[in-house]
């Protein structure tokens, strides 16, 4: 304690209890992610993918998550998708802890709420462009789902890929679909993990600029995991990652 402490200035007024407009997009509670793996007993494998992580990204703030390969990055991204839940601590969405959502609001958490622009296999392959973002909207209960995907696929620069089937689409294209989608539904929360991992550096800052449009657009907070340190500079604000916890 310093010397200018006081009893007084101790003293913190109680706060009226916050409205959901102060609530964080994301906030990690000493989270940790352990799995196991292989046989019972001495034979099973334990992998500490989040040791105690702890972490907060306000509304409409666009930010980094940078750290070398296995250091649990895209782990962190899936308990923030709620595509898996944390082994102790508790993960917070706008104020909801999504290990209390049933499966109902769980699964609606993940059509309205979020976007997840992953390396590959967030879409259906076997659809074209279009009818991938109308499905989205769809399970988004967005209206007018075709016009919807046709407007939104036109900004992304692919209007005349709409017709071709997502597998035949190159990787960088499958992103801008996938962005597209979150555009169109307006996911609050847009998750993008390595979205730049195979581009040189003039794709990489095109795709980096399309994620701050979204945010620019309608107010998207906006995550990026990444082990490019590049990245830095189109965000507001990085946290490093190392071993399951942050550094910096
Ligand atoms: P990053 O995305 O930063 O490369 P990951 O989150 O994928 O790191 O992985 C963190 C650690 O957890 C790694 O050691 C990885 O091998 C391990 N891991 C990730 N997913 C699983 C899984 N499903 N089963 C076992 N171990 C896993
Ligand atoms: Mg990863």
């Amino acid at each position: 304690m310093g010397p200018m402490t006081t009893l007084e200035s101790l003293y913190v007024e109680p706060e009226a209890p916050a409205g959901p407009e102060a609530w964080p997009a994301l906030r990690f509670s000493d989270v940790f992610k352990i799995f196991r793996s292989g046989g019972a007993g001495e034979a099973s494998v334990e992998t500490v993918a989040l040791r105690g992580l702890e972490l907060e990204v306000a509304r409409g703030e666009l930010v980094a998550v940078l750290g070398p390969s296995g250091c649990g990055k895209s782990t962190f991204l899936n308990l923030a998708a709620g595509l898996d839940e944390p082994s102790a601590g508790d993960v917070s969405a706008f104020g909801a802890s999504l290990t209390r959502l049933d499966e109902a609001e769980l699964a609606a958490y993940r059509a309205r709420k979020t976007a997840v622009i992953f390396q590959s296999d967030n879409l259906w392959p076997g659809l074209t462009a279009q009818e991938n973002v109308e499905t989205m909207l769809r399970l988004a209960a967005v209206k007018d789902a075709g016009t919807a995907a046709t407007e939104a696929l036109a900004a992304f620069g692919l209007a005349d890929r709409r017709r071709h089937r997502v597998a035949a689409l190159s990787g960088g294209e499958q992103q801008r679909v996938a962005m597209a989608g979150a555009a169109a539904r307006r996911a609050d929360l847009v998750l993008a993990d390595e979205p730049t991992g195979e581009l040189d550096a003039a794709n990489e800052a095109l795709v980096l600029e399309a994620l701050g449009e979204l945010r620019a657009s309608y107010g998207a907070t906006v995550v990026v995991v990444s082990h490019s340190p590049r990245v830095a500079d189109f965000v507001d604000r990085v946290i490093e990652l190392r071993d399951g916890r942050v550094v910096a």
